[in-house]
């Protein structure tokens, strides 16, 4: 026997009983970011692995181990997307929509990391993303924040997110800090976990993320990037939390909140559930001021956010959250003349009531089967038609969901009249 082939590992399909919830999500988050007047951009899965080398910073988890590259045909290097603010920025620049005053963009769709899979963490992995060009002042973060926020208003997460917030200052605020922090980790060294002590020489800031005990204890007293910021930077960061206060948005300072791309400024944020033990992180973001210039543009000032749709979707099934989609009106038939009549009526019904969602049963089953799958199918009305119903023009009415409704035969003509009159019931 030929063995039948799977799927790449760590990447997931989505089965029929899950989509409704993965629909309802992605229809939240449309309505969500649709009233926060953000418009949608889409860009290619694939782009040239430089755009994402040079951009996200070449020191990163994502770029040291996590793209998916390979060279195309014609021997140009391509990778799968791992996340999408460089592709946004490339369209923005490549069409020059970057100054014409300000942008909210928004996209959604899978990215690609190769990680080790595990609950919350895959190798195809859907993100929504959201980016605002062209505004400097601290009100922006302010609206990333809020516009997370009421996703998860909207999405009716229960288990609270808890926000946090750090400011990365700017380069020159970081390079100062780097050199006092790389100084101090140095007299450590060898008691660092692996993965920091290669980072002392690559990315030094990093290691505020490890999760190591050891690591942990010795950067507690590391020196603090806020003693490097510059007034201006603190000024920023000021107006972040002065206007978080004012929001009544609940929010912790971490310090140790330092993202693992190189392109970020000032404000960063991360929204993270305690349930999800180490994939707690839900929807990280912060500002990128620099990265439009770093591209080849003009000096943009930029903010954004990404959201892992998969981790959402773990945090509404723990809360049981379903989304049932039954159908409304299941058609029994015998086959030959009268199928031909039952699937007439149902594209007719499908025509006019344009929301019903209609089922027509096509097996040779019997009419006991067929009734059946319609009860399975949560539809609360079978509509019969037999070789007597197809021939004499008309369909047996009966009601799934209430016993005491009697089982009724009515003209096909008259059909609409009655579903308008159950539907206003
Ligand atoms: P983590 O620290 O969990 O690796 P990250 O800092 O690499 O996250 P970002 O690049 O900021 O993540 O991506 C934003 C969001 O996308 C994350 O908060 C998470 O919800 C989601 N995400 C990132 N990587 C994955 C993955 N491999 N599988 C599923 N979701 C992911
Ligand atoms: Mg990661």
């Amino acid at each position: 026997m030929t063995e039948y082939i799977q799927a790449i590992r760590g990447m997931n399909d989505v089965l029929p009983s899950d989509s409704a919830l993965w629909r309802h999500i992605e229809k939240i988050i449309r309505e969500t970011v649709y009233s926060f007047g953000y418009d949608e951009i889409r860009t290619p899965i694939l782009e040239k692995t430089e755009l994402f080398k040079r951009n996200i910073g070449v020191a990163t988890d994502i770029v040291e181990k996590e793209m998916y590259e390979f060279d195309d045909r014609n021997g140009d290097s391509l990778a799968l997307r791992p996340e999408g603010t460089a592709s946004a920025v490339r369209l923005g620049l490549e069409h020059g929509l970057l100054t014409q005053g300000v942008q909210r963009w928004w996209y959604m769709g899978p990215m690609y990391r190769y990680e080790r899979p595990q609950k919350g963490r895959y190798r195809q992995f859907y993100q929504l993303g959201v980016e605002a060009f062209g505004v400097m002042s601290a009100d922006i973060d302010l609206e990333m924040i809020l516009l997370s926020e009421a996703l998860w208003r909207n999405l009716s997460l229960q288990a609270p997110l808890v926000l946090q917030i750090n400011t990365l200052g700017t380069a020159v605020a970081r390079k100062a800090h780097k050199e006092k922090l790389v100084e101090y980790l140095n007299q450590y060294c060898t008691e660092l976990d692996k993965d920091s002590q290669r980072r002392l020489h690559t990315n030094p800031l990093r290691i505020l993320d490890s999760k190591d005990e050891k690591t942990q204890k010795i950067i507690s007293d590391a020196p603090k990037l806020m003693d490097y910021l510059d007034d201006a930077s603190k000024a920023h960061f000021a107006a972040v939390c002065a206007g978080l206060d004012a929001l009544d948005i609940a929010y912790q300072i971490n310090p140790a909140l330092v993202r693992g791309l190189d392109y970020y400024t000032h404000t960063v944020f991360e929204w993270v559930s305690n349930e999800l033990g180490a994939q707690g992180t839900v929807c990280a973001g912060g500002r990128y001021d620099s990265l439009v210039e770093q591209m080849g543009g003009k000096s943009v000032p930029a903010v954004g956010f990404a959201m892992g749709l998969e981790r959402i979707l773990l945090l509404l099934q723990l809360q049981q959250q379903e989304v049932n989609e039954p159908a409304d009106i299941y058609i029994v038939s015998t086959p030959g003349a009268p199928r031909l009549c039952a699937l007439k009526l149902a594209r007719d019904i499908r025509r006019h009531c344009k929301d019903l969602r209609v089922l027509t049963d096509c097996s040779d089953a019997s009419f006991k089967n067929q009734f059946k799958k319609a009860d399975k199918s949560g539809a609360g009305l079978a509509l019969i038609i037999g070789a007597e119903e197809c021939t004499e023009k008309n369909v047996t009415v009966k009601h799934l969901r209430d016993e005491q409704l009697p089982q009724t035969k009515i003209a096909t003509a008259e059909l609409f009249t009655f579903l308008e009159k159950l539907r206003s019931r």
